[in-house]
């Protein structure tokens, strides 16, 4: 089994929702500006997704009940950012045993303070890959589950073959998670390459928000309406 069959059996065996292979030369200066030196010395990202469940995604309107708040707190952050980073741990030791440059970028990652964003971005990767587009909540959308689902990423130099195309955005007019933000933290501009996400998104605004419900709440506060609410996720709920 040569690497690229080896990581595909790893994504299946693991029951992984999302897989693909990103070029990320095209986004190299932003990759150095966020991350810096080191994290730009890797061509490639193998991105890796999981759907959250729609039974509890579909409650987050009733957030302030607490019931609500600690199941999507539980399955949709702590649970499968585990599963995410065992993942991207198998990867990365499957890469490296190859003879490979291998780095897994945990799933959930809020390294620069001011900016309140990791060193790498894994929707960029995932968009990278094909598996979705960058959306006005500054998510990234995905045709199966719209975008309810989280990601992450193993950086590596491993010469693997790409695994789809750009996405074209599929916005269009709708404006529903900038409507629906309690925190007016998007500005309702659509993605675009050369802009960076400020342009899009005030993620203060959010923090700021989510400190306010968890002190209303007990400290188990979450949003994640802008998540909710995208007709791309509900439609496929309606769906299936
Ligand atoms: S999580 Fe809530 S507050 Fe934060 S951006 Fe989304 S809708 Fe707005
Ligand atoms: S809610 Fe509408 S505007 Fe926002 S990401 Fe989804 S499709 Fe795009």
């Amino acid at each position: 089994m040569d690497i690229s069959q080896q990581l595909h059996s790893i994504a299946d065996t693991w029951g992984t929702d999302f897989f693909g292979v990103a070029d990320l030369t095209p986004a190299r200066a932003a990759i150095l500006q966020q991350g810096g030196p080191e994290v730009a010395s890797y061509p490639r990202a193998v991105s890796v997704g999981f759907a959250l469940p729609h039974a509890i995604v579909d409650q987050l309107p009733q957030r302030a009940d607490r019931t609500v708040t600690l199941s999507y707190r539980h399955h949709c952050y702590d649970v499968i950012n585990q599963r995410l980073d065992l993942i991207t741990s198998q990867i990365s030791a499957a890469l490296q045993r190859a003879g490979h440059r291998a780095w897994p970028i945990p799933a959930s990652q809020t390294v620069n303070e001011k900016l309140l964003c990791g060193i790498f971005s894994h929707k960029l990767a995932a968009h990278l890959a094909g598996l979705g587009w960058i959306g006005r909540s500054c998510l990234l959308v995905t045709p199966q589950a719209g975008p309810r689902v989280r990601w992450a990423t193993v950086l590596s130099d491993a010469p693997l073959p790409e695994t789809g195309k750009l996405m074209d955005v599929r916005c269009g007019d709708c404006r529903q998670c900038v409507d629906i933000c309690p925190a007016q933290a998007f500005t309702g501009e659509p993605f675009r390459e050369s802009e960076p996400r400020e342009a899009r998104y005030d993620a203060r605004k959010c923090e700021q928000y989510l400190v306010r419900m968890r002190e209303t709440n007990a400290k188990f506060g979450v949003c994640g309406m802008c998540l909710y609410v995208c007709p791309h996720g509900r439609k496929k709920r309606a769906e299936g």
